[in-house]
């Protein structure tokens, strides 16, 4: 029964993802402004709105990350308007050296990582932007 319903859940989201064009990627300056919703610059200078889901919305509200450069992966909904995937599929990388890394934020304390901004789950400290190696997670 277990087995029946993993193959339906796969078949479910071969379904799904099959209705959706493949993903695009999306480069350039993260533009994080206090009133606006967060935006990219993009190498003609065209600001792109950026949209996703719960946590990638909080990275993108992480001044920190303000005016790096980025590649987003996910699809226009509008000429100007962007959403990125979701952010378990590593929608959202930071270009950092050269190299994209994944955005993640660290306790030192508690040695807990976690990929939205905010309190450590556990000491409740404000945690530290620690940007990773995607092929090191
Ligand atoms: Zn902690």
């Amino acid at each position: 029964m277990r087995f029946c319903l993993c193959f339906l859940m796969l078949a479910a989201g071969c379904a799904f993802a099959a209705d959706l064009p493949p993903s695009e990627a999306l480069r350039g300056k993260l533009v994080l402004r206090d009133v606006q919703p967060p935006a990219l610059e993009t190498a003609a200078h065209k600001l792109v709105t950026l949209d996703g889901d719960e946590p990638t919305t909080k990275v993108l509200g992480d001044k920190r990350l303000n005016g790096f450069n980025v590649e987003a992966k996910g699809h226009f909904t509008a000429p100007d308007h962007f959403l990125i995937d979701p952010i378990h599929t590593r929608g959202l990388l930071v270009r950092q050296g050269g190299k994209l890394r994944m955005v993640t934020y660290w306790c030192d304390t508690c040695s807990i990582r976690s990929y939205t901004p905010g309190p450590c789950v556990c000491c409740q400290r404000e945690t530290t932007l620690d940007l990773r190696d995607p092929d090191e997670m």
